[in-house]
C-alpha cells in the first residue's frame, strides 16, 4: 500500500508555512517570459523565506506527491526536486 501522503497528500502543514504573508509571485513568478538572472534573484528571495520555515519537509513531499511542474516548493526548484528524487531513489 502507498505511503498515506502519497494517496491523501495531509495540507495541515499549509496553516505553518512560512510563505503565507507572501505573495504567489514569489515562488512562481507571473510568466515565461520572466528573463533567467530576474527568474535566478526571485528564486533565491523565495529560498531564503524557505530556509526559515518549519514545515519545509512537507512540503517538499507534498509537491513530489503531487508532481507540482512548477514554482518552489520545500525550498527547491522544479528541477531541484527532480534531482533531489532521483538521489533519494538511488539511496534505496
Ligand atoms: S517550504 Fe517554502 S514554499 Fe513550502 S510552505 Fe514553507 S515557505 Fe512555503
Amino acid at each position: 500500500m502507498p505511503h498515506p501522503m502519497i494517496v491523501a497528500p495531509d495540507t495541515d502543514w499549509r496553516e505553518r508555512a512560512a510563505c503565507l504573508p507572501y505573495p504567489s509571485v514569489l515562488f512562481f513568478g507571473v510568466d515565461d517570459s520572466e528573463p533567467p538572472a530576474e527568474k535566478r534573484a526571485r528564486e533565491e528571495r523565495a529560498k531564503r523565506v524557505c530556509a526559515t520555515c518549519g514545515v519545509r519537509q512537507e512540503c517538499l513531499e507534498y509537491a513530489i506527491a503531487t508532481k507540482e511542474q512548477y514554482g518552489i516548493w520545500g525550498g527547491m526548484t522544479e528541477l531541484e526536486r527532480k534531482a533531489y528524487l532521483r538521489a533519494r531513489s538511488a539511496r534505496r
